[in-house]
């Protein structure tokens, strides 16, 4: 039988290694992984990869999309798009939002609006806290395809959004995580502990800290690492599939190592961010420069990268958070009043190739931390995650550029672009040149080809 496309004459990433090779896509699966493209059934379309990288496309973890109520920022259309631009195939949305997904019923029409307006897969979290522990085996039937919990209280005045969200004492957290062991899924925990966190702010507000450094120091590593070693406690006593989000500090990320080590089943996720950006050069920057955790001191960020790059952190998130620039901007330059996050859905390819670039990380890494281990830890492994016979035709095409460029915030896709100027400041020396999800040729000189409608919504079943 003919194939719909061959890619021919690509160097294939896979975390073992590099090959020259050739691939033939036939119903939305990869048919044929063949060395000389001659060896390849005949196709309706070929695409020359001669000089290319071909990246399976990228699994990103961590996607605040929201869409509902939260739409002027981000919809899934609008997200989806930018993604599949960026090299995206697969995004994890997190479950908080206007109607937080941690109810069988906020679940199910956050499935119809993916199903409505996406045009990649999308996998959904479940939201998981104290106070919706019976909900907890609804999500895992409605094909959640893990559950996500904050170790705080509900944000006063924002109870109705944080409904379960939240596992605020370690009794509550082994109560949510004993639940969700039952259903063979997996916990990601935002970890930062509040109260230490209460107290460095009011110190460092006292003294009328109102820098991005002071705020970054409003959140110390070590609020992280205490909340990391609740986590782990927790993962100990109930066996619950453990991932921590967003791991901004060495130290938390050692201690995960050492708990992986010692059997537990706790894995780290981290977001580019972190791999680049440090706490002290980002001052100009304000309220754009904030999410949380915050950014950390250059050694940090090194040591997170060399971790990165032995796989001691597994996932990568962009944890994509969009806000507009006027809500970014919204208390003038005050620094403790701008929302947390960032919209950076689009970089993680290409910032992780940037590390590349500097002899800091490897191609195959790449491969692993973006595709492989998310797809293998989330129970996807049969049909996405690497570029293999039978997985889905998810594949990322890029081109090293001949002299580095800079990244320009108004060439990004997604909604709230005008709130991503801490971009601008590096270069990149690779750009995607096409993306195909599931068979279809997804972007491609410079335009996304397809439309709403066309992703799936991608269930844990
Ligand atoms: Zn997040």
């Amino acid at each position: 039988m003919d194939n719909s496309i061959n890619i021919l004459n690509g160097t294939l990433v896979l975390p073992e290694g590099c090959r020259r090779g050739s691939i033939g896509i036939n119903g939305g699966k990869i048919e044929q992984i063949v060395e000389r493209p001659c060896a390849l059934s005949p196709a309706k379309k070929n695409i020359d990869a001669t000089g290319r990288l071909i990246f399976p496309g990228v699994i990103d973890s961590h996607v605040h999309i929201r869409g509902g109520i939260f739409s002027y920022r981000e919809d899934f259309t609008s997200g989806t798009m930018a993604a599949v631009a960026a090299g995206i195939t697969t995004l994890f949305e997190m479950p908080g939002c206007a109607k937080p997904a941690s109810t069988l019923e906020n679940f199910l029409s956050r499935v119809d609006e993916v199903t409505r307006d996406a045009c990649i897969d999308v996998a959904l979290y479940g939201g998981a806290g104290a106070d919706n522990l019976d909900e907890i085996p609804r999500l895992a039937a409605a094909g959640a395809i893990g559950f996500k919990t904050f170790l705080m209280p509900p944000v006063v005045g924002r109870e109705k959004e944080f409904y379960g969200l939240c596992s605020a004492s370690s009794g509550d957290l082994e109560k949510v995580m004993a639940c969700i062991a039952e259903t063979g899924l997996t916990l990601t925990i935002h970890c930062e502990e509040g109260s230490i966190i209460a107290d460095k702010t009011k110190q460092i507000r006292a003294k009328d800290g109102n820098r991005v450094r002071d705020f970054c120091a409003s959140r110390p590593e070590e609020a992280e690492a205490r909340a990391v070693a609740r986590a782990i406690c927790a993962a100990k006593a109930t066996g619950c599939r453990t991932i921590v989000a967003h791991v901004s500090s060495a130290e938390s990320m050692k201690m995960i190592c050492q708990a992986q080590e010692k059997g537990l089943d706790i894995h780290a996720e981290t977001c580019v961010n972190y791999l680049t950006f440090d706490s002290d050069s980002m001052d100009e920057y304000g309220g754009f420069a904030r999410m949380k955790p915050p950014f950390r001191i250059r050694n940090c960020v090194d040591q997170l990268v060399q971790g990165y790059s032995e796989g001691k952190i597994e996932l990568t998130g962009s944890d994509h958070a969009p806000f507009t620039r006027e809500e970014k901007c919204k208390s003038g330059n005050s620094i403790w009043q701008a929302p947390d996050g960032l919209p950076g859905l689009e970089l993680t390819l290409l910032l992780l190739l940037r590390l590349v670039e500097q002899h800091k990380l490897t191609y195959e890494m790449i491969a692993q931390n973006t595709a492989e281990n998310t797809a293998q830890l989330f129970g996807l492994d049969k049909i996405k995650g690497r570029i293999a016979r039978g997985r889905d035709a998810d594949l990322v095409i890029v081109k090293k550029l001949r002299t580095p460029e800079y990244i320009n915030h108004q060439n990004l896709r997604c909604k709230c672009r005008e709130s991503a100027i801490i971009y601008d400041d590096l270069t990149v020396s690779h750009q995607v040149v096409s993306t195909i999800a599931r068979g279809r040729i997804a972007y491609s000189n410079e335009q996304v080809l397809l439309q709403a409608g066309q992703g799936r919504f991608l269930s844990s079943k």
